[in-house]
């Protein structure tokens, strides 16, 4: 008999598959006693990591480039010698056999850590090898990302970024987790990737490994053991999307043709090379933290600007907006020192990291500056996290002496929205991070799921910040973006337009639609669509009534 869940859906499409579990990584049991005899046990461990390195090396061998380096290293760690000798010593001392594996390799851990670079990064594959063992030994269901040699749908708890980053889209259908909200790691990632998928979805994990579900990652439906016209009916509703959005092409616009620039949302370089192949205007936000997750130590001036050069060349000829680095809370890089803060979301994070380390900002400029007099895209640089239109100035400042002629700041501090018009009369252009500024507007954290109803982004309160901030660009006539997640949700794009937004950059994988639906609307429509949404009294109210607005067309698509 089927079964529904309803969660909340963060990226798009609807697919019909077969689950596979996240399995969270295993601990060892904290009752766990001593074995007899402690060769027996030590043999059970070699066994155990054998077979870890084994399907390390097998999967070595389905890969190639820094990928197949990197397992086949973390194969060998898996049979390193010196490591057999400390759980042997430990096993020896009369210490249970999980308990021996877990502390001789979090031991090498420790060491790898203290290196720092490239070998404290081999400490987080090294943890994987101990996960994958504990498992083994424990006959737990192996953790991380699953490989049932067909596709699937991926359900969990949640995803980490490491568990992401390993994620093969050609292998995974959708996502489905009970926790993360709309602007968490797993919806983020999911739209980049174009996968549908659904957060806080209630009891998900109880599905079975192989239970066929239609997944629908815009209602936020998840349905098991669907009736056979169902599956056939979500796959042909999935196909008449395709279709539809596929018809679309070009520069965005408004039915009465006002232009509203459709940009991408990136991390990395292969991001920017594999939307630079898309039918888009540039790029309206590089995270460029993104380039630098797992470091150890700040990337030279070379590094950086080699990276910058690949980015730009890829997109020669049309706009890209930098972000310059944003460390801190939901973002941290292992080389920005942030000190123990109580409260990292409300501390020293984005621009303010360079209070302390102007270093690193100069350095960051610096390398933009010379990667962009060399390429020919249109380079647009701005700082996260700005307050006061003094920040904004000082940034300004620093970015026209590394030779960037083109600075702004994005606003998603509420201070910032409430005085828009004075941050404005200091920068070229503002971009609006809705993702923050939903958080800071509503005292809720945006890694919370919990809080997933003060986050969206259909609140009113968070469109009247828009508002002004729409209302102060068109008085000074400095270009307003949206580069948060509310830019990729076509409905609220009109709302967006009709506020005085003229940029919106969103997730590849979601251009076409909002492409498609801001053309059937009138600029006079989106206005109205602007003030029905924020008559309402919260989000929900307020996607409903902009919803009756839309076009029939519409209404069947999302
Ligand atoms: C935002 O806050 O909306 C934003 C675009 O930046 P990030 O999600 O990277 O914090
Ligand atoms: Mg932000």
């Amino acid at each position: 008999m089927s079964t529904h869940r309803a969660g909340l859906g963060v990226s798009p499409g609807v697919v019909a598959g077969p689950v596979a579990r996240l399995a969270a990584p295993p601990r060892p049991p904290a009752d766990e006693k001593p074995g007899d005899d402690p060769v027996a046990e030590l043999a059970r461990v070699d066994a155990a990591l054998d077979q870890v390195a084994r399907t390390l090396q097998e999967r070595a061998q389905a890969t190639s480039g820094d990928a197949a380096d990197v397992l086949t290293a973390t194969a060998l760690m898996a049979r390193d010698p010196s490591l057999h000798s400390s759980i042997q010593g430990l096993l020896e001392q009369g210490r249970p056999t999980v308990a021996s594996l877990d502390s001789a390799i979090e031991s090498v851990c420790d060491v790898l850590a203290g290196l720092g670079g490239y070998m404290a990064e081999r400490a987080g594959d090294l943890r994987d090898v101990r996960n994958r063992a504990l498992a083994v030994l424990l006959g737990l269901p192996m953790p991380g990302i699953p490989h049932p040699g067909h596709p699937f749908v991926l359900v969990g708890h949640d995803l980490s970024p490491a568990d992401t980053a390993t994620l093969d889209p050609a292998e995974v259908l959708a996502i489905v987790t009970e926790e993360g909200g709309p602007t968490s790691h797993t919806a983020i990632l999911a739209k980049g990737l174009g996968v549908p998928a659904v957060v806080r979805c209630p009891s998900s994990r109880d599905l079975e490994d192989g239970t066929l579900v239609v997944v629908d990652g815009s209602t936020g439906s998840v349905i098991a053991d669907p009736a056979p016209d169902l599956v056939t009916q979500a796959l042909e509703q999935a196909d008449a999307r395709r279709r539809l959005t596929a018809t679309g092409a070009g520069p965005g616009r408004t039915a009465d043709g006002t232009a509203v620039a459709l940009l991408v949302n990136i991390a990395t370089i292969d991001d920017a090379h594999r939307a630079a192949a898309l039918d888009c205007e540039g790029v309206g936000l590089f995270r460029t933290e993104g380039m630098y997750l797992g470091r150890h130590s700040a990337p030279t001036l070379e590094e950086q600007e080699a990276g910058y050069r690949e980015v730009l060349t890829a997109f020669a000829g049309r706009k890209v907006v930098v972000r310059t680095l944003d460390a801190g809370a939901d973002k941290p890089l292992a080389f920005v020192e942030h000190g123990d803060e109580e409260n990292p979301a409300l501390g020293v994070r984005g621009l303010r990291v360079s209070w302390r380390h102007p270093e690193l900002l100069q350095t960051q400029l610096q390398a933009l500056g010379r990667a962009a007099a060399s390429t020919a895209s249109d380079v647009w640089v701005m700082a996260p996290m700005v307050a006061t239109p003094s920040e904004a100035a000082d940034f300004v400042a620093s970015a026209r002496a590394a030779g960037l002629s083109v600075a702004g700041a994005m606003i998603e501090v509420p201070a910032a929205a409430l005085r828009a018009d004075r941050v404005l009369a200091e920068v070229d252009f503002v971009s609006i991070g809705t993702n923050d500024l939903a958080q800071y507007t509503f005292a809720a954290d945006r890694m919370q799921g919990e809080l997933a109803a003060l986050l969206d982004p259909w609140q009113p309160a968070l469109l009247d910040l828009i508002a002004a901030v729409g209302a102060a660009g068109e008085r000074a006539h400095v270009p307003v973006g949206v580069c948060g997640e509310a830019a990729g949700d076509p409905l609220l794009a009109c709302v967006l337009v009709g506020l005085g937004v003229r940029s919106l950059s969103m997730a590849p994988g979601l251009i076409a639609t909002v492409r498609l639906v801001l053309a059937a609307h009138s600029l006079e429509e989106c206005r109205a669509m602007a003030a029905a949404a924020r008559d309402a009294v919260d989000g929900v109210t307020a996607r409903e009534a902009v919803r009756a607005l839309a076009g029939e067309a519409v209404r069947a698509l999302i």
